[in-house]
């Protein structure tokens, strides 16, 4: 297995155009050293990123907050501006993982992870985040919601890396807000199923983690909310089961999870 250790962006896009085949970032390596561990990575290369600074930070511009890849959990959750503008992101993040986990974990790697429990990914959905994705000479924003195409697979061109995410100062302005992740039990727990939601008296925004093959906007269901005063149980089921594909695996099965998604759904729609 190869390992390289860019000075900076630019060298690191000079060995990546050179690596043909798959190759891996280590930003943290909460996710990278177990699936080496478990012999799912073997030979591929892998490029050591979590010192680059042009990754790393958060700062702001008159409109919206942008959070580096290489912010940890720790970052993010002792950040004044995170505090001041996106407190409900902030206070939905508080028991990810660990401590210890936090302080290595980034926000990047929870994405580019891909994993369908991710975390970070539903509350970015309904604050409608924006990804910048970083190659040689160009830089694009795409929304977040198009950045997941399936299950690990991503709206990434070859030589792009995740150079960080955008959200508006204002994205959590006026809303009422709901985030909760049922897990087996409260610290350093993985989502068997999870729901983000905010609403006001005009739009509803949900996403949903560990139900899909990659977490996602509930857009129907926020339609139909936004067109009636009465939502119907019967219909939220019958709109429920057309937007999540639960599976039984060895943290839940999949009635179990369509269930809790149900009753967090209603606990959602009574606030
Ligand atoms: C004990 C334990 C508990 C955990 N608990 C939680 C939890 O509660 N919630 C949760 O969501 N996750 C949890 N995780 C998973 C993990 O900690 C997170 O997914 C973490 O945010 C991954 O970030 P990282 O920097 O460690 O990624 P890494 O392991 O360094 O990388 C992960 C993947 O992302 C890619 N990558 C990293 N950065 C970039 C980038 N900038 N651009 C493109 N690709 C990139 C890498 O190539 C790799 O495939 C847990 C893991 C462990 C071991």
């Amino acid at each position: 297995m190869k390992f390289y250790k860019p000075k900076n962006l630019t060298e690191l896009f000079q060995i990546s155009e050179k690596i043909a085949g798959k190759k891996y970032f280590l930003a943290g390596g909460t996710d990278i050293n177990v699936q080496i561990k478990k012999k799912m990575i073997t030979d591929e290369p892998i490029i050591y990123i979590n010192h680059l600074e042009e990754l790393q930070g958060i700062r702001e511009t008159d409109e919206s907050i942008i959070i580096g890849s290489l912010c940890s959990y720790q970052e993010l959750l002792n950040s004044p501006l995170i505090a001041k503008y996106l407190p409900f992101f902030r206070a939905s993040l508080v028991n990810f993982a660990s401590p210890l986990l936090q302080t290595m974990a980034t926000i990047g790697g929870n994405i580019a992870n891909g994993s369908p429990t991710a975390d970070v990914t539903p509350l970015l959905l309904v604050l409608d985040a924006q990804i910048i994705l970083m190659a040689k000479s160009k830089m694009r924003h795409i929304p977040l919601r198009d950045f997941f195409t399936g299950y690990k697979q991503f709206n990434l061109k070859k030589n792009e890396i995740i150079g960080g995410v955008q959200i508006t100062k204002n994205a959590e302005t006026g809303y009422k807000t709901f985030y909760k992740k049922v897990g087996s039990r409260k610290a350093l727990t993985i989502a068997k199923v999870a729901l983000a939601g905010l609403k006001n008296s005009e739009e509803y925004k949900l996403a949903v983690g560990s139900l899909n093959e990659y977490p996602r906007r509930l857009s129907k269901i926020e339609e139909y909310l936004a067109s009636t005063n009465t939502p119907e149980s019967v219909k939220l089921e019958e709109l429920l089961k057309q937007e999540i594909t639960p599976i039984s695996d060895m943290r839940s099965d999949k009635d179990y999870r369509f269930q809790v998604c149900l009753n967090l759904l209603l606990e959602f729609i009574q606030i």
